[in-house]
């Protein structure tokens, strides 16, 4: 299994160009989760906050100790904010004004500058969350005057696709609004299938399941 993870974590690098790597370790068992961060794993990213909560219970110390940064990439419901506040380094799936208000508040009630991305559903899905890109500049905008947030990326989820081509035009679009607001660090998009062209289209951070942990 090690051996495994280490040979798929080595083949992503050298595709990747620098570009953070985050293995997401959903529906992984924790024995499997260890193998990946022993083999170098920087950030690990749930998307269901009971699962991570139960996962990050017995992880929590090992995470400290290799420096790894636990990420959160799936919806956020309102009523479960606090508890992404108290576990996450950075909650990447935030995707109306309404939840950045209230992860500022539960952030600020525990003395703690939330790290934040914005979520943007950018194939317009009527079934998927995120922002329209079209709102993303005045929410940035109200965001920089939340004094517990710190809004330092994007990240997005294409349509989902068989052809890593298709995603491309998506990818470039992300790419363009992430260029104009200034100030921003992480632009995170690209999966297993579609890491490559996210990269090629300028991506820094890559989000990894089945590429790292399955065979
Ligand atoms: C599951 C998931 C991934 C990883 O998907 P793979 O196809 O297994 O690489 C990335 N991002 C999000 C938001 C996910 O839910």
């Amino acid at each position: 299994l090690k051996e495994m993870i280490i040979q798929n974590i080595k083949r992503i690098k050298k595709d990747c160009n620098k570009a953070i790597i985050v293995a997401v370790t959903k529906n992984r068992s924790i024995p499997e989760i260890i193998e990946a961060v022993e083999s170098g794993v920087k950030v690990i990213a749930e998307n269901r906050i009971q699962e991570a909560e139960n996962k990050y219970s017995i992880l929590k110390d090992l995470l400290k100790e290799k420096k790894v940064s636990f990420h959160f990439i799936g919806h956020l419901q309102s009523n479960k904010a606090k508890k992404a506040v108290e576990m996450f380094d950075v909650i990447q799936s935030v995707d109306s004004l309404k939840l950045a208000n209230i992860v500022n508040k539960r952030a600020r009630e525990i003395n703690k500058v939330q790290e934040i991305f914005l979520q943007i559903n950018i194939g317009r899905e009527k079934q998927k969350y995120g922002l329209y890109p079209e709102q993303v500049f005045k929410i940035v905008d109200e965001i920089r005057g939340l004094s517990n947030l710190n809004l330092t990326g994007l990240m997005c989820i294409p349509p989902y696709s068989e052809t890593p081509e298709y995603s491309r035009i998506y990818f470039k679009e992300m790419k363009n609004i992430f260029d104009k607001i200034n100030s921003l660090k992480y632009l995170s998009m690209g999966m297993t299938n579609d890491y490559k062209v996210a990269i090629e289209e300028g991506s820094n951070m890559i989000r990894i399941g089945r590429g790292i942990f399955e065979g």
